[in-house]
């Protein structure tokens, strides 16, 4: 192509963009980097036996801040964490109540499941017992982390500039059910093309412009485990690998990673820098088919709601369970865990009873014509097949978000049981396995949260 017509092609676009109605959107991005100065323990792992040794790539917090025609604000952040606990969202919503008024359920915090990310004060609890000062260094961070969303996201609501947003998908296919397939046998499926189970191999894309047509930002969503890393250095795996190639691809755009539902989803090959590298270039050549389809003009206006469902844990562990976990004679890395989760069950049973509720947040969203459902904890793959096959393919389904406080099994993973049915209970710090229905809960939750949007002015 020559540069006349490269250039005569491109004022097209422009052209079209700046045409094209913005609906009224406003819109803000900023980015803080959070890897750790000092070298504190890393979480997801329960194996490893030593803090990080160092950093491969940066840790980002970042925001989208979102304003419609009405000044209805909307804040994605997003963060290189494992996890985020509900304290961490609640403290940095409320400062975002405390100084623009935006309501909790207009603050939606993400986290990407990176592996290779510092612990997290009250997240993955049961994962191993820290020494005290190790506990302080790792709530210190988490503290600062959390002061960090709120700056990110002021300095967000401060870049806002009118904007026009737009909404496609593409696919990437290096996600395989780790349920279903193992990692011996995946080459062999993969060339029969006879993986199994389920699968979400959707790439939502949300892109965001100005009003010369210039890319501001992309927030891309994948439902698939950030674990192809786990060495001893600090890295955002794969997600981080793709954010790096689309901003370098797209010189002066932010780009933001939500993850999906990815409980029982992992990325295959896994193991080394040169795959989550090959993952996060087909995550990222996704995005820019994405961005280049028609895809859907964003109008219309904001609208969110945040519902706490209570769930059941099956059964209160007895007394002579918790001290048999004390004393757990299995080798180091689950001896060290049946260890925790005793010390935490214990804790809690002397402070007033050990818990067999949880409040799990169901957060909707109604971006104009654009629908997002934004889940607590690690739900499993079905979760997203479910809700899109009964309220349309265009739905978005994050995971990860607001509160990581364990697995969430489908009902079927539940009754299998397995790591994310019910023994990932005990790195998570939790009584026993959830109790039956949850499933059913959740969705009704989802569906009427979504109906309540619908009628929302
Ligand atoms: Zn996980």
């Amino acid at each position: 192509m020559t540069t006349a017509l490269r250039v005569w092609l491109f004022s097209l676009i422009a052209l079209r963009a700046f045409g094209a109605d913005s609906g009224g959107w406003q819109a803000g991005v900023a980015r803080t980097a959070i890897t750790p100065a000092a070298p504190l323990w890393m979480t997801g792992y329960a194996v490893r036996d030593h803090p990080a040794e160092g950093r491969a790539q940066e840790l980002w917090v970042k925001a989208l801040a979102l304003q419609d025609a009405a000044g209805h604000r909307a804040i994605v952040i997003t963060a290189d964490l494992c996890g985020v606990t509900r304290a961490i969202s609640e403290r940095v919503a409320a400062e975002l109540r405390r100084k623009y008024s935006i309501p909790r359920s207009a603050v939606l915090v993400n986290a990407s499941h990176t592996h290779c990310s510092p612990s997290i004060d009250g997240y993955l609890s049961g994962l191993r017992d820290y020494s005290d000062a190790d506990r302080a260094a790792i709530a210190a961070y988490t503290l600062k982390v959390s002061d960090q969303m709120v700056a990110t996201a002021t300095a967000a609501i401060a870049a806002a500039q009118p904007a026009q947003l737009t909404a496609s998908r593409d696919r990437a296919t290096f996600a395989m059910n780790r349920r279903n397939n193992s990692e011996k046998e995946a080459p062999a499926r993969i060339a029969a093309g006879k993986l199994a189970g389920p699968v979400d191999y959707d790439v939502p894309v949300l892109a965001v412009r100005d009003h010369t047509g210039k890319l501001l930002a992309v927030l891309v969503s994948y439902a698939c485990h950030n674990t192809t890393l786990s060495f001893y250095q600090w890295h955002g795996d794969y997600a981080g690998c793709a954010l790096q190639d689309l901003e370098e691809r797209h010189a002066g755009a932010l780009a933001l990673f939500a993850q999906g539902c990815a409980g029982n989803i992992n990325p295959f090959p896994r193991g080394s820098t040169t795959f989550a590298e090959q993952h996060g270039r087909d995550l990222a050549d996704a995005v820019d088919r994405a961005l280049v389809a028609p895809g859907d003009t964003v109008s219309g206006s904001f609208a969110s709601v945040l519902s706490d469902v209570p769930l059941e844990f099956a059964q209160r562990p007895s007394d002579e369970e918790i001290r048999a976990a004390a004393a757990s004679t299995k080798p180091a890395a689950s001896r060290q865990m049946d260890q925790a989760w005793s010390k935490i069950m214990a804790a809690e049973a002397a402070q007033g009873g050990i818990a067999l509720t949880y409040s799990y947040p169901v957060q909707a969203w109604r971006l104009g014509n654009l629908t997002w459902v934004a889940l607590g904890g690690e739900a499993v793959v079905d979760y997203a097949l479910r809700l899109k096959g009964e309220l349309g393919k265009n739905l978005w389904v994050l995971a990860y978000s607001n509160d990581v406080m364990a697995y969430i099994p489908s009902e079927a993973v539940l009754k299998e049981g397995g790591y994310e049915g019910k023994t990932s209970m005990i790195p998570y710090g939790r009584p026993s396995a959830w109790a039956p229905g949850l499933e059913e809960k959740i969705v009704a939750q989802v569906r009427s949260s979504v109906s309540e949007l619908a009628v929302r002015r």
